[in-house]
């Protein structure tokens, strides 16, 4: 098996360097491309180039978010394989669907599809061996904006039953202690779970107000990703029974 990674030319606040393209190959020739990321011709040229004298057998997606999804299709398309996801998004329509337990087989290697939401609805890691392909479930460097904080935490749990040694993520660096990681990212999210609840108390009642307090020291740039995941924080807070909406406004309830 070989794991090469092209980036893609996508760097921002959102995506880091930009969006890591990978090509799995069996070590004979068989390969499928995970996250071909933004249309950019040149981006398809070299993952073109990377590929030739191999055998392509599929384009697959992590989820449908556009740093990872849109380039799929047409390169699909290119090299006459099926664009393979979970469903479909904006700029992305899947030739084949996988879902959770689906086997992907690329050569002699079996990629197991794993739906992992809660960064997005339909979003996939693929375990091939003890090596995870992890799109922006855990990516290098850093915690992802999260959409739906309860499910978030299942997908997160679920990996920490799993014996992986390294991830491939979608952005960032590869990592190389990935259970170390997936504590981390559970720990710091249920920190940021009472931190928003915290600001809750304080007074804070809206999603501006509580970015405010909670991510005072990030990058404002970053803010509009924090109002999501604060958020997906509420609405578990509230699903907890820990706070109400009253008026539009978060309000503590006093624990009894
Ligand atoms: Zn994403």
């Amino acid at each position: 098996m070989r794991i090469e990674r092209i980036l893609a030319n996508n760097p921002g606040p959102y995506t880091g360097a930009g969006t890591n393209t990978w090509i799995l190959d069996d070590g004979k020739g068989s390969v499928v491309v995970i996250d071909p990321g933004p249309v950019d011709r040149a981006h398809a040229d070299a993952i073109l180039a990377r590929l030739e004298g191999r055998r392509p057998e599929g384009v697959l997606v992590t989820h449908t978010h556009t740093d990872h999804a849109p380039l799929a299709n047409p390169l699909a398309r290119e090299l006459g394989v099926p664009a393979i996801g979970h469903g479909p998004g904006p700029g992305f329509e899947p030739d084949s669907l996988v879902t959770d337990g689906s086997v992907v087989s690329v050569g002699g290697l079996d990629l197991k599809v794993l739906h992992t939401p809660g960064h997005a609805d339909d979003h996939l890691c693929f375990l091939v061996g003890r090596v995870m392909f992890t799109g922006d479930h855990v990516i290098g460097g850093s915690s992802v904006m999260v959409d739906d904080l309860g499910r978030y935490l299942a997908s997160l749990r679920r990996l920490q039953g799993l014996e992986i040694d390294r991830m491939y993520p979608g952005h960032g660096g590869e990592i190389e202690r990935p259970a170390e990681v997936v504590d981390w990212y559970v720990a710091h999210r249920m920190q940021r779970h009472e931190e928003v609840l915290a600001a809750v108390v304080a007074g804070a009642g809206t999603v501006g107000e509580v970015v405010e307090r909670v991510y005072a020291g990030v990058d404002p740039a970053l803010h509009p990703l924090a109002a999501r995941s604060v958020n997906a924080h509420l609405m578990l807070l509230a699903e907890e029974g820990r706070i109400v909406f009253q008026e539009g406004r978060a309000l503590p309830i006093p624990a009894s």
